[in-house]
């Protein structure tokens, strides 16, 4: 006969059981009054047919599958994904961002455009994380003079740089900022650095300055600058659009970056929505990552990142209408720019009630890289 369980089976027939002291199992001394009640059990259990040992294989297999499924209800966008990941690229939005207006430099645009969004596509094939994309990203498009971020930043009323940078992550809701800074290369390192190495989520002004000078992250070579050329040159740093990212990883992981100069011509001092995470910049993983671009003071005003966030959370939106949803409310402030998102499924979105917005996307679900200047969009199919 099978026992479904050992001491039950001990009690019925003992062979190897000891006097006075109970009986031997695996090297287990049962006492008397246990197995009795053992015995006990045995009999009221056949008293009223239930045979654990012959329903445990059945209970077993119901309770793996329910697992299952319990599994993978909880983790579909995850599961999905994993198997949907993508970025989405910002360099500004304005009405001068159309192909005419552009003339003979919308090509490089284009070009830029799709290569970075290449670059970063090609990172998260790889298997790199939404951080890691979000940051070499915008590391790229801050050295490259054609935006308004790291090198080409635009100058204050003063004719002084100062830099603005933001990065959050949707798996924990982490995040840091810097502004008013002119001394990181990167200002977007500084931003992670800010993030990763203090208690705090914003430094701004000399504070900030400090902790980069002693956080190890690269620094400025001024000379290296658009600002100082044309400040030998004496110009002044022609209008160019802010810099964002929003990344889905492999493992499900959102993250959203912004880097700018802030507006040109901005009062010494003025802190725009780029580095102020809600408003220029946020992660979710239950909803989206989001980056914006455009009148910053309006942005901050209608919390705008976070708004798309919120839409999708409570108000059940897709991320597309969650993006026209908080545009709208920068308009109504009467605010002009743009947002780019990416959902937890892997969707993008754009809006932007300016003439155009520098643009480019690549998901795993489209196998091309979108590129926009104004309304039209570029596609390079792969
Ligand atoms: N939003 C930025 C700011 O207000 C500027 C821009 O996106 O062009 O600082």
């Amino acid at each position: 006969m099978i026992r479904f369980w050992a001491p039950y089976g001990l009690s019925t027939s003992s062979p190897r059981s000891l006097p006075g002291s109970g009986c031997g199992v695996r090297g287990l001394l049962v006492p008397r009054s246990l197995r009795h009640r053992y015995h006990c059990l045995g009999r009221a259990l056949r008293a009223f047919r239930f045979y654990p040992w012959r329903v445990a294989p059945r209970l077993s297999i119901s309770l793996a599958a329910y697992i299952l499924g319990l599994f993978m209800v909880t983790n579909a966008g995850k599961l999905n994904a994993q198997n949907n990941f993508g970025l989405v690229i910002h360099g500004g939005a304005g009405d001068g961002v159309h192909p005419e207006a552009l003339g003979d430099r919308s090509e490089i645009y284009y070009q830029t455009l799709k290569e970075v969004t290449d670059f970063g596509y090609e990172m998260l094939e790889k298997g790199f994380s939404s951080r890691d994309v979000v940051e070499a990203v915008i590391r790229k498009l801050e050295d490259n003079p054609l935006f308004n971020a790291g090198r080409g930043s635009v100058v204050n009323k003063n004719g002084e740089v100062y830099h603005d940078a933001s990065i959050m992550l949707g798996s924990n809701r982490n995040a840091g900022a810097v502004a008013g800074i002119f001394v990181a290369k990167n200002p977007i390192q500084a931003a992670l650095a800010v993030m990763e190495n203090t208690p705090h989520v914003f430094l701004s002004d000399k504070g900030a300055e400090e902790f980069v000078l002693q956080s190890g992250v690269p620094l400025m070579n001024h000379e290296d600058s658009v600002w100082y050329k044309n400040f030998t040159e004496q110009k002044r740093v022609s209008k160019k659009g802010t810099v964002g990212c929003v990344a889905l990883d492999r493992n499900g992981d959102l993250a959203a970056g912004t880097s700018t100069g802030g507006m040109d011509n901005k009062f010494p001092g003025r802190i725009g929505d780029s580095p102020v995470v809600g408003a220029g910049t946020w992660a979710d993983n239950r909803t989206c990552a989001v980056s914006a671009t455009g009148h910053g003071e309006y942005f901050i005003r209608s919390a705008a990142a976070h708004s798309v966030s919120a839409a999708m959370l409570l108000g059940d939106m897709d991320v597309q209408s969650a993006c026209g949803h908080a545009l709208q409310e920068v308009a109504a402030l009467g605010g002009k720019g743009g947002l780019i998102a990416i959902d937890a499924q892997g969707n993008f979105a754009w809006d932007f009630n300016t003439v155009g917005m520098f643009r480019a996307v690549r998901t795993h679900d489209y196998r091309a890289t979108l590129v926009g200047l104004g309304e039209e969009v570029a596609v390079y199919t792969h």
